[in-house]
């Protein structure tokens, strides 16, 4: 289960406050260590940590609680509201273009949930705007990556254009787009290729789309379950790119966090959407209130 160890560690850190009429400045200290070796041992960035512990901290000593009735439930709060704040505080919803197609541009490593994810979030625009997406098969290295997306797309019955793997992706996308504007398609969903780390190569091809199609969205997707790593990625990615969004997938897996904590405060984007399965339905709308809810158990 995901955020297992950090659950129980934050609330063992929080527990030790419970029935005080009063903590002291030592017991505090005692908490917020704690806390901080629970999110350290969680793959949260070090600055995110530190940052996080002196904010929870100044407000536990400025708001009185101290001194206040039951101070522990306060703490809980404190710390509550300052993950939800970590994680952007707010759901931020998918960019829209003023006129169609919205393009939406999915980038990430090999293995990350990429195309699965294309694959969600046509369903997803589809059911609950009666969407008329149009996938683009941009992945030229892998024979097998095309083969993926056509199979998705079928079981979703999503159009797929593509091109096979000798011309081109730049090019892909030009005819691409062409052909949703023929079709009126109000949304373009493009499946970039994917390597297994990141390359000069990779990202200059990534640029070049980018510059032809202009994408109102350029959604990240990163694998939970590689903690730091993933947030160096999103960290490369979004350099290069400037990314307006991320998908973190596999939260059903046990995560111990550190993503979902590290990437909004470490690359200032949002993460705006969860995976959180292999079906094709398995994708949410990241709420940070909610994820910190979660955290906390
Ligand atoms: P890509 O190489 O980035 O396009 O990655 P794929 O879309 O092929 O996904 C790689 C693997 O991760 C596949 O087996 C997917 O079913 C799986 N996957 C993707 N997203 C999730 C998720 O949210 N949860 C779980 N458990 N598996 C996922």
């Amino acid at each position: 289960m995901a955020f297992e160890g950090l659950t129980e560690r934050l609330q063992n850190a929080m527990r030790k406050l419970r029935g005080k009429g009063k903590v002291s400045e030592s017991d505090l200290r005692e908490t917020m260590r704690e806390i901080r070796l629970a999110l350290l041992e969680a793959d949260v960035n070090f600055t995110v940590v530190k940052d996080f512990v002196k904010q929870v901290r100044t407000r536990a000593m400025g708001a009185d609680v101290l001194e206040g009735l039951n101070p522990a439930q306060q703490i809980v709060k404190i710390v509550d509201e300052e993950l939800t704040k970590t994680m952007g505080d707010e759901a931020v919803p998918l960019n829209k273009s003023d006129k169609i197609p919205t393009i939406i541009m999915m980038v990430g490593l090999q293995g990350a949930g990429k195309t699965t994810t294309a694959g969600k979030l046509a369903l997803k625009l589809k059911n609950e705007e009666k969407a008329r997406p149009l996938m683009i098969a941009a992945d030229v290295y892998r024979p097998a990556a095309i083969d993926q997306l056509v199979q998705v797309a079928q079981g979703i019955d999503v159009p797929v254009f593509q091109l096979g793997t000798d011309v081109d992706p730049v090019d892909i996308v030009r005819q691409g787009l062409a052909q949703a504007a023929e079709n009126h398609n109000d949304y373009v969903i493009i499946d970039t290729a994917g390597r297994l780390q990141i390359d000069e190569q990779l990202m200059d091809e990534l640029a070049n789309i980018k510059e032809l199609a202009h994408p109102d969205e350029i959604l990240l997707t990163v694998d939970a379950m590689t903690g730091q790593n993933a947030v160096a990625t999103a960290e490369g990615f979004n350099n290069k790119l400037d990314v307006t969004g991320v998908v973190l997938t596999k939260l059903d897996g046990d995560t111990r966090g550190g993503a979902a904590l590290s990437i909004r405060a470490v690359t200032g984007k949002p993460i705006k959407f969860i995976g959180q399965g292999e079906k094709m339905t398995d994708l949410d709308v990241f709420h940070p209130d909610r994820m910190a809810s979660r955290i906390l158990g």
